[in-house]
């Protein structure tokens, strides 16, 4: 869809490299999980609950040559976002995923990956956690930036700002002042069908100019009483998006509702493997997808899923979970593939909480943020920091 390949003999123009960053491969000597619990600045609210602090479980790996890599769980304490919820995701990491890694022995290529946790079904979180301690381990040892590997073209990506449900536009203005949000190069607000319209256009008229997305969690129903009234209010303001606005699993009820709007549809829950998106493109069902590695698997897949987007001619943008500096730093390296086109749902560190456990993301004037350029993701939890919201540890090893 237009969109020209850079030069692929300059370094950060390679594309997708098959072959294993190291010649020897990776054996993993050791896996650790902590469990971390950072207060949020400011309560985040979606159609699916109110969040006050961000809980997740780090992993860490180790291999044999001595370097470490970190990933995190992009699974939230309940079911409410996909299936996966936290403690589900610590025991599947715990009992299937890490005595697979062991039982493995040497890696010599990450696609291996994907064979090794082909046993265990779903968990697509759990997986990426680990997937990306090994990739950022095994890059490390190699001394290859994360997102040079991708194959990123991008040395800063444009970046957009989620907000919470805000009752009122003073409430939503006061958010945005707290944090100088005006920065950011999109504003997304979170609805459900008690948002009114009212509310949007108010924002749209009083930010006038600033790019306006919706984000739905898939709330409405189109045979609910008012709903599609409701988003049909919403398709003369020139949002730049509707996002996620029906049940995940139904792509005919989005593909009925795009037919219907000029604006855009843009599908988040709905895409849990890489095919899924072409299916949405083949049946009309939406003109943008954002891109997560935790709902997608991991960096290798939401990797396929950005190459299905391009190929089939979609909007690509990568997503957001309130994710610590660990996380960030992953979806930062995404976001530098070229077919990333939309601001990506990636906010700075002070954002969302008052200390990250890395070194703080900071958005640039411009309303973008750099890409880490160090080996692996480029980013390391300090270990005061990272020890003072801790709250729990286990250590893993081959040999119990
Ligand atoms: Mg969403």
């Amino acid at each position: 869809m237009g969109i020209e390949h850079a030069d692929p003999t300059s370094p950060r123009g390679r594309r997708w490299q098959p072959e294993a960053p190291g010649g020897e491969g990776v054996e993993i000597t050791r896996v650790t999980l902590t469990e971390v619990d950072l207060p949020l600045r400011t309560p985040f609210r979606t159609a699916h609950g109110v969040q006050h602090s961000k809980g997740t479980i780090l992993v860490s790996v180790t291999l044999a040559s001595g370097a470490c890599g970190w990933g995190e769980c992009a699974a939230l304490p309940e079911p409410r976002y996909t299936a996966e919820w936290l403690d589900g995701a610590r025991d599947v990491i715990v009992r299937f995923l890490v005595p697979a890694i062991f039982a493995a022995g040497r890696i010599n290529d990450p696609e291996r990956l994907n064979e090794i946790f082909a046993a265990v079904r779903g968990n697509h979180m759990a997986k990426a956690a680990v997937e990306q301690a090994v990739l950022d381990a095994w890059l490390r040892q190699a001394n290859i930036a994360l997102s040079d590997w991708l194959g990123g073209v991008r040395s800063e990506v444009p970046c957009g700002l989620s907000m919470g449900m805000a009752a009122t536009l003073e409430e939503l203005e006061g958010q945005l002042d707290s944090f100088s949000g005006h920065r950011y190069r999109q504003l997304k607000l979170k609805i459900a069908p008690s948002t009114t319209a009212g509310l949007i256009k108010s924002v749209a008229t009083t930010f006038s100019g600033w790019p306006l997305a919706v984000d739905a969690n898939a709330s409405f129903g189109l045979d609910e009483p008012g709903h599609m009234a409701t988003l049909a209010s919403l398709d003369d303001i020139g949002l730049t998006m509707i996002e996620q606005p029906l049940a995940p699993g139904d792509l005919m009820s989005h593909r009925r509702l795009q037919a219907m709007l000029a604006t855009s549809i843009c599908l988040d829950e709905s895409i849990e493997r890489p095919g899924d998106i072409e299916l949405a493109a083949v049946v009309g069902a939406a003109r943008v997808v954002n891109i997560k590695p935790g709902r997608l698997g991991g960096l290798l897949a939401a990797r396929a899923a950005h190459d299905i987007a391009v190929s089939n001619g979609l909007s690509a943008w990568v997503g957001g979970m309130l994710s610590t500096g660990v996380g960030r730093a992953g979806d930062l390296a995404l976001a530098s593939l070229e077919g990333m086109n939309r601001p990506n749902e990636i906010g700075e560190s002070k954002r969302y909480f008052h200390s990250d456990i890395t070194e703080p993301f900071e958005l640039q004037a411009d309303g973008t943020m750099a890409v880490p350029r160090g080996p692996g993701i480029g980013v390391t939890p300090e270990v005061d920091s990272l020890a003072s919201v801790t709250v729990g540890s286990l250590r893993l090893s081959p040999d119990g």
